[in-house]
């Protein structure tokens, strides 16, 4: 079956249409910061000036502040109320490949690893519809990390820019039976075919920064006590946890309560390794100094991640590479870590 396509202009039309069923959420700069925001039903500028979001999709399913339940302390104890449920299902729209990819790792951590009720009762309920990154960052990297600007192997549909239209690629069940349901698209031709192999070469050959993993895992096993090379490696670090907070793939959270005199209510709020205070425990801290959480954040993905799950935690985004105050650069990191024998690379 050929795909469908559909027009620059339809697409305020293809939206609306969606969110006749799902809440469907677009990049915007409302706040003043790049982040998926609801739709309001019109503005489809983002086509015109969107590259990526500063704040990745994971906020949609983990959010940097969220209720967990309210609480009530009673004569026999606690009495419990979940936060309302949300019915409709999210539809993120422009998700790029990079964060898509993300998502499919935070699976591992919120589906596999553990169940984590908060987040999948949005994440069950969602599509991904992708938009091709045609205009990458000079700190993406993402064709050394398994993915491309144009891989659609994790969103539901991937919609391909070519020239004033879009190809949609139908690429999971939930994909394919939205897009029966969707009036008004057209049947893409094959030179409509042709256009976006071409623009899937174009942007990969944008990505032009390239990281070399062969090894990693072995290499910072081999080198995890090597205190000097973590020292020089967290040196200029600041300790802000930008890197951290607004990594895709990163996951940490505190959970606090709010009580005024018997009832409160307790939330969950996106946290960082990358902060002193984030290992304190009432006797010690093992990550007091520096070097320790830096070692921490990058073992994390490139080497913890891949002992569990076989897969580097890392999908090239570049955000913190391109958001850190002090241009600390994780690519430089992963290349600098010694070889087996002791001569860095
Ligand atoms: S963004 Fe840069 S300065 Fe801030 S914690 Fe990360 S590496 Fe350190
Ligand atoms: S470590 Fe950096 S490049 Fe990799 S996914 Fe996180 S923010 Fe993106």
């Amino acid at each position: 079956m050929a795909n469908k396509k559909v027009s620059r202009q339809d697409i305020a039309g293809l939206l609306e249409q969606w969110s006749q069923q799902f809440s469907v959420f677009v990049p915007s700069k409302e706040s003043g910061v790049a982040a998926m925001t609801e739709w309001d039903g019109q503005d489809t500028s983002f086509l015109d000036w969107y590259r990526n979001t500063v704040v990745p999709s994971k906020a949609s399913f983990l959010p940097p502040m969220e209720e967990m339940f309210h609480f009530q302390k009673g004569e026999e104890g606690y009495n419990i109320e979940p936060p309302p449920k949300t019915e409709r299902g999210q539809l993120l729209f422009g998700i790029r490949p990079c964060d898509a990819r993300a998502m499919a790792i935070l699976d591992m951590t919120f589906e596999q690893a553990l169940e984590d009720p908060y987040y999948l009762a949005k994440r069950n309920n969602a599509v991904l519809v992708g938009l091709g990154c045609t205009n990458p960052y000079e700190s993406c990297f993402c064709t050394s990390m398994g993915t491309s600007p144009t891989e659609s192997a994790d969103v539901d549909l991937m919609l391909i820019d070519i020239c004033g239209e879009f190809l949609i690629e139908e690429v999971t069940d939930k994909g394919k039976e939205l897009i029966a349901k969707t009036n008004g698209l057209k049947e893409a031709a094959k030179d409509d075919e042709a256009k976006a192999k071409q623009s899937k070469k174009t942007a990969y050959d944008r990505v032009t920064r390239k990281l070399d993993t062969e090894g990693i895992k072995d290499r910072l096993l081999a080198s995890f006590d090597d205190e000097g090379f973590w020292e020089k490696t967290a040196a200029k670090c600041i300790s802000c946890g930008i890197c951290t907070l607004l990594c895709p793939t990163c996951f940490c959270f505190d959970i606090n309560d709010e009580m005024v005199k018997k009832e409160g209510t307790r939330f969950r709020s996106w946290d960082s390794c990358g902060f002193p205070l984030y290992s304190k425990m009432p006797m010690e801290n093992p990550r007091q100094e520096k070097w320790r959480r830096v070692r921490q954040k990058v073992c994390h993905k490139y080497e913890f991640y891949p002992m569990t799950f076989d897969v580097i935690a890392c999908t090239g985004c570049g955000r913190c590479i391109r958001l850190c105050p002090v241009n600390w650069d994780i690519t430089r990191v992963i290349e600098s870590v010694p070889t087996k024998t002791g001569v860095k690379k």
